[in-house]
């Protein structure tokens, strides 16, 4: 069956928050807009359980804050267009299309919103305690912890990074560390060794968590002599990576080499017309706040993008 085809001034790609604050912005400036998303509204916030450090709410919920970003969204006239898949993308010609199962869409301008996604820590008991003691986003989640011990999972600059930030916060934090030393920057390494607060066990790996209805404990193996034992703490932050959602992007876009799509401040990326924001972004924080204020950069600038594009100019 031939594919119906679409023209429309902006397709965003990921209705995440980066997505929504982005067509938010489009609708408002009068763009005919499309959002594509591949699974449900909300993105990554949909998936956690409280947010307590999104202006205007002192808590939420990450599925009341979704839902509350779909209502504005559809409010504003936008198109949703959720579970349909995107089988790839051509921005090369004249022409740039989003060819899904069932339409070819034919935007002016297109919006990158893909967000990432983190790695699991692959134990056990880690879909058990999710948001009960496992966590992946110190930034997010380290404030109930307050006073506590915890762990940190990895072995890079985030890492670390990371135990800094919650050695401000919780009592005492365990970084838990497969190798016998870190792949990460020398003068973190030694601010972190040197914090009272933070204690590091190398050539230790983590077999899994326990407790009751809250995380209470890891279990943990020596690399080296094999003995195990479980340490008594009430989170593990995990950072062993993320993976930026670009599979459509590669080979046409220019990504980092993590694989984020690199953007000038404008989010403009290395081909006119096609912006990206949020998560997917190569940049340092990633948090909702940040990917709002890329949704709304991108937007802007994609406006002008298209307004140029309609009056024959090229944009500067
Ligand atoms: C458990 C958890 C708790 C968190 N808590 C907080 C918090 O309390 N405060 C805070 O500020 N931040 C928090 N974060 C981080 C925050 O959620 C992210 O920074 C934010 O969601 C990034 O928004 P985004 O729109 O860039 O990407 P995402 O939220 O990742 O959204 C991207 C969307 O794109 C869709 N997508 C991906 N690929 C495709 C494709 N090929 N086709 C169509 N759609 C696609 C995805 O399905 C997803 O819906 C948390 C993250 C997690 C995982």
């Amino acid at each position: 069956m031939e594919k119906k085809t679409v023209k429309t001034d902006l397709v965003i790609i990921g209705a995440g928050p980066a997505g929504m604050t982005a067509a938010i912005y489009a609708m408002r400036a009068g763009l005919s807009t499309v959002v594509l998303e591949k699974g449900i509204v909300g993105g990554q916030i949909a998936q956690s359980s409280i947010v307590e450090n999104y202006p205007g709410y002192v808590s939420i919920t990450g599925m009341e804050l979704s839902e509350k970003l779909r209502s504005h969204v559809l409010a504003l006239g936008a198109v949703i267009d959720e579970f349909d898949f995107i089988e790839r993308v051509e921005f090369s010609g004249e022409v740039k299309r989003v060819i899904t199962e069932s339409k070819v869409y034919e935007p002016t301008a297109v919006i990158f919103a893909t967000g990432a996604v983190h790695k699991p820590l692959l134990i056990r008991n880690e879909a058990r305690f999710h948001g009960k003691g496992i966590h992946y986003c110190a930034l997010c989640d380290a404030a109930a912890y307050k006073g506590k011990t915890v762990g940190v999972v990895g072995g890079g600059s985030a890492a670390l990074e990371e135990a800094l930030y919650l050695a401000n916060i919780a009592e005492k934090v365990i970084v838990i560390r497969r190798k016998s030393s870190f792949n990460a920057e020398k003068a973190i390494i030694a601010k972190a060794e040197q914090t009272p607060n933070i204690e590091i066990l190398y050539n230790t790996d983590l077999l899994d968590a326990g407790g009751e209805n809250m995380l209470e404990y890891a279990l943990v193996t020596d690399v080296v002599t094999r003995e195990e034992r479980k340490i008594p703490m009430s989170a593990i932050f995990a950072y062993i990576g993320s993976v930026p959602q670009t599979e459509l992007l590669r080979g046409c876009i220019k990504l980092d080499k993590r694989g984020y799509v690199v953007t000038d401040e404008d989010m403009k990326t290395n081909i006119d017309g096609i912006f990206a924001a949020g998560d997917v972004r190569s940049k340092r924080y990633r948090q909702i706040v940040t990917a709002v204020s890329d949704g709304a950069i991108a937007a802007l600038n994609a406006e002008k993008y298209i307004v140029s594009m309609k009056k024959g100019m090229v944009q500067k």
